[in-house]
């Protein structure tokens, strides 16, 4: 049977034009996915039930047991932490904000680590943004910012950029031009019309000298600015003014680097100062395909996007402090859900082992770093091939994503609800 216009499940482009041929529970080919989407609608490596860790090996328990036992782990523990969620759909992400707040624990998702600094600048400046489909027809000058598209999210330049087309351009690919600014020439940096290389750390002169040379202040740039000749800083200046719609991306080149959501505010402040003579938008380029999904969820619920402590009895909100990285440093939490994401590859090591000493139970499809970590791991169906539900694109759409075959898995939704209802029970609400 082959579906048609099925979302892809993997990168934050969620491309929603693929054609996936099944066979009985198996999915045998794909077309117009990227190698990315590939591997994950033909990668077949899952568990085929929970596991738990026994001495040096693991015994396989079954689905109530594993939840029996997740739950007297959260019930145990003084400080809980439930982290990631970003790999999964939104109706999951719902019920884990409620958990947490049953439970008086600490909620974070994977923005800790990647684009908490962009939400937080955006908290201090607001966010100029627009859709995917805007880009797409209206662009004519498109900046890349410390990211490589064709590397993380592959059809990103084929779907809304470069090689698009567009409706208000008569001839896209040629009228539109392309800028990558990175520390090295990445791929994408190879097919830009203007690369601009600049020295590691060095985002935020090199944002302040565009933004100084825009308000007319080009008398003050001195001959180099982070490794960045001031005649370059002209020409992409220039450039920046003469589009008729311009559109920067970044990724966590800006966000990662010196600076952080300083950085990332001084990109949207240039954003604003290219708003007093033409039209400019700035995004972010979301890596897991559902985290802009859980920055939602949890502020619709909790009224924060990340990092979010109900240890107080109401939720409190202070990156640096509450923060999962910061709070296993700190050796703080004694018990860890961790829910579609792998902290134990992206992860400090001094984190990753506070993980490996604290029962930690994990709820993901497949064997990854985090297994190594855990104490007990609960396989379920993966969104968008065998469980549906709501996830959002890169830039704020709400998206469906379909079941393509019912499996022999229960979806993060059921779980999550058994183990909700369980700590209800116990806590005496049920
Ligand atoms: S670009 Fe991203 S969403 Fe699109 S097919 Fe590739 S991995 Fe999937």
């Amino acid at each position: 049977m082959k579906v048609e216009d099925v979302v892809c499940p993997f990168c934050g482009c969620l491309c929603d034009d693929l054609v996936v041929e099944v066979e009985g529970t198996r999915v045998v080919s794909v077309e117009n996915g990227c190698t990315l989407a590939n591997e994950k609608f033909l990668g077949d490596n899952r568990l085929t039930s929970p596991i738990r860790r026994a001495g040096g090996a693991w015994q396989q328990v079954s689905y109530e047991e594993a939840i029996e036992e997740t739950a007297a782990i959260l019930l145990d523990a003084d400080r809980p932490l439930l982290y990631g969620w970003s790999g999964t759909h939104g109706e999951a992400q719902s019920i884990g904000v409620h958990l947490g707040e049953l439970l008086g624990a600490l909620i974070d998702n994977t923005s800790t680590v990647c684009h908490g600094p962009s939400i937080m600048a955006i908290q201090e400046v607001g966010h100029p943004g627009c859709t995917l489909g805007q880009v797409k027809n209206r662009a004519d000058v498109v900046v890349y910012w410390g990211t490589n598209p064709i590397d993380a999210h592959p059809r990103h330049m084929s779907r809304y950029t470069t090689f698009a087309d567009g409706f208000f351009l008569t001839d896209a690919f040629l009228e539109r031009k392309v800028i990558v600014v990175d520390v090295r020439k990445s791929e994408s940096a190879n097919i830009a019309d203007e690369f601009v290389k600049i020295e590691p750390g060095g985002d935020y002169a090199v944002l302040a000298a565009l933004r100084a040379i825009v308000r007319g202040k080009r008398s003050l740039i001195p001959s180099f600015v982070s490794g960045v000749s001031r005649e370059q800083l002209f020409r992409v200046a220039d450039t920046l003014l003469g589009a008729k719609f311009g559109a920067i991306f970044f990724g966590l080149g800006l966000t990662m680097s010196r600076g952080r959501y300083k950085n990332v505010r001084n990109a949207i402040e240039l954003t604003a100062e290219l708003n007093r003579h033409t039209k400019w938008t700035i995004s972010p380029m979301r890596g897991h395909w559902n985290v802009y999904g859980s920055n939602e969820v949890f502020t619709w619920i909790s009224g924060y996007p990340y990092a979010v402590d109900f240890a107080r009895g109401i939720a409190f909100y202070n990156p640096g402090e509450t923060t999962s990285v910061d709070v296993l440093r700190r050796g703080e939490c004694d018990a860890c859900l961790v829910v579609a994401s792998d902290p134990g590859a992206h992860f400090p090591r001094a984190c990753a082992e506070h993980l490996a000493r604290i029962p930690t139970v994990q709820i993901d499809p497949h064997v990854n770093a985090t297994t190594h970590l855990a104490r007990l791991q609960i396989p379920v169906a993966v969104t968008g091939i065998d469980a549906e539900g709501t996830a959002y694109r890169m830039d704020g759409v709400p998206i469906r994503t379909r079941k393509l075959f019912t499996g022999r898995y229960p979806s993060d939704t059921d779980v999550l609800m058994k183990i909700y209802d369980r700590v209800k029970e116990e806590k005496g609400h049920g």
